[in-house]
C-alpha cells in the first residue's frame, strides 16, 4: 500500500512468549491502532517460533503490522516503548523472555542509524519470524540496504516458524 501526502508507511514486528503470548500480541495490535495521527491497515496472522536468546524460554508468538502515520520514527519508536511498558515488560535479559516485544521494522524506505533507534530493524533480515509476517502483508517489500523481501526470506535460516491463526 502506498502513502497518502505526509504518512509514511511503516512496519512493526510484534513479539510475545510471556503471559498467554497469543492475547500479549492481540493487545499490542489493538495498541498500535489508538497511536495518534497513525492508521493500523494490515496485520499478519499469528506464527509461533522457537526462542533465540537464553535456553529454558517458551515458544514465541509473532506478528507484524502496517501502519500509515504521520508521526516521526523517533515519535513512533517512544509510542511503542509507551504499549511495551504498558504491557509489563521488562528489560532485564538481552533477548529473554518477554511479555511484548514491539519493534519498527521500516520506516518508509528512510535508513535511520541514531543511539535509540535503527531502521530497517538490525537483524530482521535473518529472523523468519519477523520476515515471514511481514511477507505476508507485504510481499513486495524491499528492504533498504538489503533487497526484496522475498528474497530475504527464501534465504534466511529456520526457526520453525508455524502459522497459528
Ligand atoms: P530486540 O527487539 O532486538 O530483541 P530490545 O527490544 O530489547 O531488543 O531492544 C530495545 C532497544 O532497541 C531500545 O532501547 C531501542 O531504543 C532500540 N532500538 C533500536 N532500533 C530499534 C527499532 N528499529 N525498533 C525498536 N527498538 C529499537
Ligand atoms: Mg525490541
Amino acid at each position: 500500500m502506498s502513502a497518502s501526502a505526509g504518512t509514511i508507511v511503516a512496519y512493526v514486528g510484534l513479539g510475545s512468549n510471556l503471559e498467554e503470548p497469543v492475547r500479549q500480541v492481540e493487545a499490542g495490535l489493538r495498541a498500535l491502532e489508538a497511536i495518534p495521527e497513525t492508521r493500523c491497515t494490515a496485520r499478519s496472522s499469528l506464527y509461533t517460533s522457537e526462542p533465540m536468546g537464553p535456553p529454558g524460554q517458551s515458544d514465541y508468538i509473532n506478528g507484524a503490522a502496517e501502519l500509515h502515520t504521520r508521526l516521526g520514527a523517533h515519535d513512533l519508536l517512544l509510542r511503542l516503548q509507551a504499549i511495551e511498558q504498558a504491557h509489563g515488560r521488562k528489560r532485564e535479559i538481552h533477548w529473554g523472555p518477554r511479555t511484548l516485544d514491539l519493534d519498527l521494522l521500516l520506516f518508509g524506505q528512510l535508513t535511520i542509524d541514531t543511539a535509540l533507534l535503527k531502521v530497517p530493524h538490525p537483524c530482521m533480515c535473518e529472523r523468519d519470524f519477523v520476515l515471514a509476517p511481514l511477507f505476508e502483508i507485504a510481499p513486495g517489500l524491499n528492504i533498504p540496504g538489503k533487497g526484496a523481501l522475498t528474497d530475504l526470506l527464501r534465504d534466511c535460516p529456520s526457526n520453525h516458524l508455524k502459522r497459528c491463526g
